[in-house]
C-alpha cells in the first residue's frame, strides 16, 4: 500500500466553493465574460481567478493549487 504515497501527487484536488464563495466567483465569471478578465480575487487565499475552456466544459479556478474550484458545462 505504500504506492498509494507516491500517486497522492497525480490526484486532482476538487475543492468545493461555499454559497458566499460561490456567489463571488460568479461575479468574477461574469467580469471575465463581459471584458475578459477579473480584478476579484480569491475571497478563501487571496490569489487571482484563472478563467478558461476545455472542449464544451467552462473552467473557473483560483490560481492556488488545491482551492476553489467550479467546472460548469456549455452549451
Ligand atoms: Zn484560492
Amino acid at each position: 500500500m505504500a504506492t498509494m504515497t507516491a500517486n497522492r501527487a497525480a490526484i486532482q484536488t476538487r475543492v468545493i466553493p461555499t454559497r458566499d464563495e460561490l456567489d463571488i466567483m460568479a461575479q468574477a465569471a461574469r467580469e471575465f465574460n463581459a471584458y475578459g478578465k477579473t480584478t476579484i480575487r480569491c475571497p478563501r487565499c487571496g490569489s487571482e481567478f484563472k478563467h478558461y475552456y476545455i472542449g464544451t466544459r467552462e473552467i473557473f479556478t483560483c490560481t492556488a493549487d488545491n482551492c476553489i474550484r467550479i467546472v460548469a458545462r456549455g452549451i
